[in-house]
């Protein structure tokens, strides 16, 4: 079934203990997109400026997913976001954030794209977020991701969407941020009282929690040796479990957890090179692999 995302295309510099790599293809749009199409079709929805290369649009398209909804603003410059991994590979610092065209960017979907019955609205401004909802008509599911720069800013805005979502995906810093809370289990109840069904809470290298009326899942992160750049993860693992519910087509528990394993999987091999590269390497087969060395691993 059909699966809209709409957020981020960006140009990364990437900054780890190892190496740094500028003009990197970014974004949060571009990380879910690329994890989700290894399950289903995907429809995107994004801005950039004229300095967008052309052969980036041809990577989304190589992957078939449909880029009718990206947006070149003339005169204008695509968002870039610089990011310094410290030594443990985890914790990371913002550098330098230029919205650009992302900043005043009002989403335009177009009309095939707004009957998607799957929608991610990824990190990016709440307000571009909200307009998108404004579009959409019917959809089965709604999951936002955020982060503290629009907690801090559009706070009034977030609380607004956080009503009209089914679900919000967010690390756990995040939870904290949003809430107060610094119990990511306490946190996740707390936003469910604003608005979302449920709540997943992304804890890095110690994988992720899904948390609603009834259920808890845990699942702890794929162990990786060689860590190449986290960028995207979060991005990666939302893309990974909405494009396999999106395949679906269908949410109960036994899905639900599925979609987890699969976002912990695709996350896992995100990081193993810089941007998108290994996601460009491996193919549905070496998820699935994996997915059953990862079920050995956590089966009890
Ligand atoms: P993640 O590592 O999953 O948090 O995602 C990193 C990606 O998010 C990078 O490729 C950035 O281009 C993008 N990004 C960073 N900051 C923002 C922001 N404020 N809004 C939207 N996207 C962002």
């Amino acid at each position: 079934m059909s699966l809209l995302v709409v957020g981020s295309l960006a140009i990364d510099t990437i900054e780890t203990p190892q190496d740094r790599r500028e003009n990197v293809l970014g974004g949060s749009a571009t990380h879910f997109a690329h994890a989700a199409c290894f399950f289903s079709p995907v429809q995107l929805v994004g801005v950039v400026g004229e300095d967008w290369p052309e052969e980036y649009t041809r990577f989304f398209e190589n992957r078939n997913i449909d880029m009718t909804g990206m947006e070149v603003q003339k005169g204008g410059k695509t968002f870039r976001w610089t990011g310094k991994y410290l030594e443990n590979m985890d914790d990371r610092e913002t550098l330098e954030t230029q919205l650009n065209v992302l900043g005043d960017f009002v989403p335009k979907l177009p009309e095939m794209f707004r009957r998607a019955q799957f929608v991610f609205l990824a990190n990016g401004s709440t307000k571009t977020q909200l307009k998108v909802l404004e579009q959409t008509q019917g959809a089965s599911m709604v999951v936002a991701d955020t982060m503290n720069l629009w907690i801090h800013h559009e706070r009034p805005e977030l609380m607004e969407l956080l009503k009209q979502i089914d679900g919000l995906i967010l690390n756990d810093s995040e939870t904290k941020l949003l809430t107060g809370e610094s119990n990511a289990y306490v946190a996740a109840k707390k936003i469910m009282e604003f608005g979302p069904k449920f709540v997943v809470v992304k804890k890095g290298a110690n994988g992720a929690m899904f948390v609603s009326e009834y259920e808890i899942y845990l699942l702890p992160a794929f162990p990786i040796l060689n860590v190449i750049d986290p960028t995207g993860a979060g991005d990666s693992f939302a893309g990974g479990m909405m494009g396999y519910i999106a395949s679906q087509g269908e949410v109960n528990g036994e899905i639900i957890k599925r979609a987890l394993a699969y976002g912990t999987i695709v996350a896992s091999f995100q990081i193993e090179g810089f941007g998108l590269d290994k996601l460009y390497e491996i193919t549905r087969e070496d998820i699935e692999k994996r997915l059953e060395q990862f079920r050995k691993m956590i089966n009890l």
